[in-house]
């Protein structure tokens, strides 16, 4: 039995049973059957379904906002980002898949063909809880296969509010599956012969035994883990834009994001300007009723990440760091917090879930790629100068699946996005992302 509670009031929202097994087993038949129609489905077919849900996402953007918001507790104007921004994702596969799954010459007597290759199963977390389901699912359903959803049972509402979604936009039934589901049934999904890929986001220790049931069971997987990123501001920066950046990268969903930029490196002697600059900002956040269109922080999302958070903070600061502003748990919240750390200090290479803001001074540019690169984890990496020549050539030398030059690390249905070491592996998003599950079948006529 799931239980569902808004983190900002701690009051009960809803309550879901798990599927039995022989539910589950009916669904995944039921997906075998749906997979045989739909990889035949046309590409116009599709494109116009795909149109119909985008307009459908936007006609419901602030129920859909709203649903995040009270399931998670992320500020209400950021959900409505989060809407939109999955609308341009909807669009931007309706609008290319078909060009971009066109035969591909390889000689005069050789082709590449894309064909669909079953169902995507997709373990996903709460902090995203619509745009990181639709980022594995929707490609892939616009190159004819199917998926399977297991979310995080925090947001279980808008598992069925993403379905209701598709099936109210007009694809057929059993196209996009959620599975209320518990971690002992995730083995059954995996091993079951429709099942072709999964994709998981989400933690370290999730990733690693989701990859080796994957692994068991012969079937390819996506990781997009943790990451430590790193966002590096250079002698020559436009200081007061690299620093509103990173702070509002750290800050946005409570600090409860991926690519947010958790290791902020400034040259020592402007330490002393960054840190009050971070002060006037924090004292000026407004925490609150994520309902509230004026909040800009709100609530931890699961109770149980406060002691955790305070626990990781308590640690950088006996490694070494030093406590400006914050460090403690204000239930729901936690206290925007802001800390100089050393940068041998090894909590740097632990993921902290929260608005947790980690400024490390520098002394040598010269030496800093080898700071940026002791991480165990290999997402992003902001760099922020007026050298775009010099940090091209830095960009080649860090260990992330992602570099950004003078713009804060994120996500774009355009472009590729996954990480590298403990941040995971494989892609999503862009042409690479739609045919990591198709099969790339070579055609050879004699
Ligand atoms: P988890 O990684 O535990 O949860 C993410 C998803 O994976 C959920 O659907 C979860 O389901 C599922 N899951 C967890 N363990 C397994 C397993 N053994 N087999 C199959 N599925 C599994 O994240 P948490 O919510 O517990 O957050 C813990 C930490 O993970 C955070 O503090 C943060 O550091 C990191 N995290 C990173 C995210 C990112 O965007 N990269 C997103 C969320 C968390 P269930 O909840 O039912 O276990």
């Amino acid at each position: 039995m799931i239980i569902t509670t808004n983190p900002y009031t701690q009051k009960k929202i809803h309550q879901y049973s798990f599927l039995t097994d022989d539910e589950l087993h009916l669904k995944l038949n039921a997906t075998q059957e749906s997979y045989k129609n739909w990889r035949n489905i046309s590409f116009k077919e599709k494109e116009q379904l795909g149109l119909k849900l985008k307009e459908l996402m936007l006609n419901r953007k602030e129920a859909l906002a709203n649903l995040i918001s009270i399931e998670m507790g992320k500020p209400i104007t950021q959900c409505l980002a989060e809407v939109i921004k999955t609308s341009t994702l909807v669009d931007y596969f309706t609008q290319n898949t078909t060009a971009f799954l066109e035969n591909q010459t390889l000689d005069e007597n050789t082709y590449v063909s894309y064909h669909p290759t079953g169902a995507v199963f997709g373990i996903m977390p709460w902090n995203f809880p619509l745009w990181q389901v639709f980022r594995y699912a929707f490609p892939n359903i616009m190159a004819g296969n199917v998926c399977l959803l297991k979310h995080a049972p925090n947001v279980t509402g808008c598992a069925v509010a993403i379905q209701q979604l598709f099936e109210d936009a007009g694809y057929p039934k059993h196209v996009f599956t959620n599975l209320i589901i518990d971690i002992p049934q995730v083995e059954q999904v995996i091993a079951h012969p429709i099942v072709q890929g999964v994709c998981l986001t989400g933690s370290t220790k999730a990733g690693s035994s989701v990859a080796a049931l994957a692994g068991k069971h012969l079937k390819k997987s996506v990781l997009e883990l943790g990451g430590t990123d790193a966002s590096i501001i250079m002698e020559d920066a436009d200081f007061d834009t690299a620093l509103t950046s990173a702070f509002d990268s750290r800050t946005a969903n409570s600090g409860q994001v991926c690519i947010a930029a958790k290791r902020i490196f400034v040259p020592k002697n402007k330490l002393e300007y960054a840190i009050s600059f971070f002060k006037q900002k924090i004292a000026n956040l407004k925490h609150g009723n994520p309902l509230e269109k004026s909040t800009q922080i709100g609530p931890i999302s699961k109770a149980e990440f406060l002691p955790i958070l305070q626990n990781q903070v308590e640690e950088t600061i006996k490694n070494g760091a030093k406590l400006m502003v914050g460090g403690k748990i204000n239930n729901p919240f936690y206290e925007t917090t802001l800390l100089i750390v050393n940068k041998d200090n090894p909590m740097l290479k632990e993921e902290i879930f929260g608005p947790v803001i980690c400024v490390i001074p520098y002394e040598n540019a010269d030496t800093l790629i080898d700071e940026i690169n002791n991480s165990d984890y290999g997402l992003g990496t902001a760099i922020w100068t007026t050298n775009i020549e010099k940090a091209k050539i830095l960009a080649t030398k860090i260990e992330a699946g992602y570099v950004s030059i003078n713009f804060k690390v994120t996500s774009d249905p355009k472009f590729p996005f996954g990480g590298i070491k403990k941040s995971g592996y494989g892609k999503e998003l862009g042409e690479h992302g739609l045919k990591t599950f198709l099969n790339a079948k070579t055609n050879t006529i004699a």
